[in-house]
């Protein structure tokens, strides 16, 4: 926890959205990210709990805290490799999820709760932009092929893991693209 009184000093700021005029004539997505400053200062917000609510309400059990304070102290790449431990697919669900995590935040008790969501979109949008997030294939393999049957978030975050234990996987998908209800059930506006 960098700012002790990061949660006295700073209000919860979201991301601004696109004009309704605007976003009328498309359906891409009508968020605007924030500034690397604004989101420093929402990270601050963060009291880094001795019980983190926020990471038990996380269907995930991302490590909420850390990356927080990782990105109040400007190391984003850090903060991106401390969200890949728990999180496959952060791409996605920093913009589809619900986001119990924020509902759990002690600060929601109170005040408003520390926007989880868009720093978890905003970590791994900036590991893709700087390069860090690689293909990182095991050193050995185990020998073990493994199927997977549909290529929706549960078969791709089965796969990864599958991959990341060494053996061999394929994912088989009967659409014409791969992705399940990401790619053709979710439109690209939903956040
Ligand atoms: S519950 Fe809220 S304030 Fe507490 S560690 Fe999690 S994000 Fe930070």
């Amino acid at each position: 926890m960098g700012d002790v009184k990061g949660f006295i000093n700073y209000k919860r700021v979201d991301f601004k959205k696109e004009k309704v005029d605007k976003r009328l004539n498309h359906w891409n997505e009508f968020a605007i990210p924030m500034k690397e400053q604004e989101l420093k200062d929402q990270g601050a917000r963060c009291m880094d709990c001795g019980i983190p609510f926020c990471q038990s309400g996380c269907p995930v059990s991302n490590i909420i805290p850390d990356w927080n304070d990782l990105v109040y102290r400007e190391n984003w790449e850090e903060a991106y490799y401390r969200l890949a431990r728990t999180n496959n697919f952060p791409e996605f669900t920093g913009r589809i999820c619900p986001a119990p995590c924020e509902n759990a935040c002690t600060l929601a008790i109170n005040k408003d709760a520390v926007t989880i969501k868009n720093i978890e979109v905003s970590i791994i949008e900036k590991a893709f932009a700087n390069g860090w997030v690689k293909a990182n294939p095991p050193k050995k393999r185990s020998g073990k092929k493994i199927a997977i049957v549909g290529s929706g978030p549960a078969g791709l975050a089965c796969a990864d893991e599958l991959n990341k234990a060494s053996h061999f996987v394929t994912v088989f998908e009967k659409n014409e693209f791969i992705g399940g209800l990401l790619t053709l059930g979710i439109p690209n506006f939903k956040a």
